[in-house]
This record gives structure tokens, sequence and C-alpha cells, in this order.
């Protein structure tokens, strides 16, 4: 519209008169003036910037299930979701398994290896997930973590973790992307499994017993720490050097518990919790 010769939006117009004389003057920038003598009159429909989503239907849409993809092309036609920082489109992957979202194409070329892993993890668990799990391959690591943190954390999820996301390419080519993805898997398989009571130790534990390989980095002289120790160290370690370390432990005490009791066993204490005088025996020889 016009303003004294100058054109000003009805956007700019709705806001500055809001400012001035109060927001319900003009609820929605929908509107027709007309003029009569000195007197304006606005005649329009509606609340708030009138373009774009709405509040109240995309609720609606919302509890009718999640469907994000279609409540953004309902609202946004033609629009699609992008990453912040480089404006590239996520593309999806279909594995045995798993679904990789990527920003790269060329990640794709990663999902024989991806397969593997992810068949490993489960013939080494046992554990079937009954939904397919999402890999999301973030640009940077910085990427991923001003995406997460904003989301909130995983249970779980430590800085000795958050600092093995990578770009994919750049974990592909440094030959970690295997141990990674089997490890991370695995996380992700005895999550799912663990019940509320289930110790961090355990958890943490049998992902570290199983993700490796021949158990080379398994101390095989009973370990110092305890499992109190074990756990507080996950929590909240104040240095790489003791959150390996108990990492390392966890990873001994849930090969014990394998090789003692049986991998059924074990994963029917994972649903539940250790029986206190099993937790007990562990530290004896
Ligand atoms: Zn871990």
């Amino acid at each position: 519209m016009l303003l004294e010769r100058t054109e000003i939006s009805a956007e700019d117009f709705q806001l500055a008169v809001g400012e001035s004389l109060g927001w319900s003057r003009i609820p929605s920038t929908w509107f027709e003036v007309s003029r009569q003598g000195d007197t304006f009159s606005f005649h329009g429909r509606g609340w708030g910037h009138g373009v774009g989503l709405c509040q109240k239907g995309a609720a609606a849409m919302a509890a009718q299930g999640p469907h994000h993809a279609r409540n953004l092309a309902q609202y946004f036609p033609g629009a699609e979701a992008a990453d912040e920082s480089t404006g590239r489109a996520w593309q999806s992957f279909a594995g045995d398994g798993f679904v990789l979202e990527s920003l790269d194409a060329g990640d794709a070329a990663f999902l024989p290896d991806l397969n593997r892993v992810r068949a490993e993890a489960t013939e080494r668990s046992g554990l079937h997930a009954a939904a397919p799990f999402t890999v999301r391959a973030f640009a940077s690591t910085p990427a991923f973590r001003q995406a997460t943190v904003r989301a909130g954390l995983d249970r779980g999820l430590h800085r000795r973790e958050l600092d093995r996301y990578a770009a994919l390419a750049h974990v592909g080519r440094r030959q970690l992307l295997a141990g990674t993805m089997r490890h991370e898997f695995l996380h992700a398989l005895v999550e799912r499994e663990a019940g509320p009571r289930a110790p961090l130790w355990l958890r943490e534990g049998l992902v570290e017993a199983w993700g490796e390989t021949g158990g080379a980095r398994t101390p095989s002289a009973r370990p110092t720490l305890t499992i109190d120790g074990i756990n507080a160290a996950l929590a909240h370690s104040t240095s790489d050097d003791e959150s390996e370390a108990a990492h390392r432990t966890a990873a001994w005490y849930a090969a014990q518990l394998l090789t003692r009791y049986g991998r059924a066993q074990v994963l029917d204490w994972l649903r539940s919790d250790v029986p206190a005088s099993v937790v007990a025996a562990l530290g004896k020889r």
C-alpha cells in the first residue's frame, strides 16, 4: 500500500499500527482499506501474518501422525528439508535394518559396510529391533553438535561418543567407520532393550564387549575399579583416560557375566536388573 507516497507492505503496516496503537487494532495482514473523507476503514479477517504455517492446522495434522514432510508440503509447496550450514537437501538411503540420511549422495557408497556391521551387531548381541534405525551423517562435528544439543542429547551419550561423529566420508577414509558404527548400532539395540533399572555399566559394558574384535582391548587382569566407580566415571568422567578406563572395566565385567551366565540370562538382566549377589560375586575370582 502507499502511505504518503511511500510504499509499505501490509506486514510492516500492521507491525507499525500494532506497536503504536496496540496489537488488537489490525489482527491480521489480510485486510483491505477504504477511504471516506478523513476516515480510513479496514476490513479483513484472520489473525497473524496471513501466510505460511497455520498453527492450529499444523497441530491437527500432527495429531494424526508424525508426517512433517506432508505438513511442510501443505503449507510450503515445493519446500524441502535442507542443512542450515550447507543448504544441501537431506537424502535417504535404505539399508538392511536402518535408513541412512545424508547431505552427500556419495555416502551411499558406505551402505555395504554399514549393512555388514549392522548385521554383526544383531548377530553378536542376539537383539533384533522391530523398526529400522536412522543413521544421520552430518557435514561436520560442529554441525552434529548444533543439531543435537538443541534437540537434547540421547540418553547416555557422553563426550567420548560425541567426538566420534564426524563426516561419514572422513570417518570412512580413516578406516574407523566399521568399528564406530558397529558400536553405535550395538548402543541403539541395547538401549531399546534396556529396562529402566538396567545399570549404566552393563549397558556400556555389553556394547564394548560385543563391539570388540577378538577382545583385544579387554584387560585380562582383574580391574581395580568398582562397579560404583565405573558408573560414576561413565556418567561424569573428568578426563579421557578416566572415561577410557571406565569403558574398559565395564567391558571386562560384562564379558565376565556373558562367560559365566550366558547371553540369554544377561539379556534378561538387561531388561530388569542384575541381582546384587551376582554383582558382588563378579568382583571375586
Ligand atoms: Zn559407547
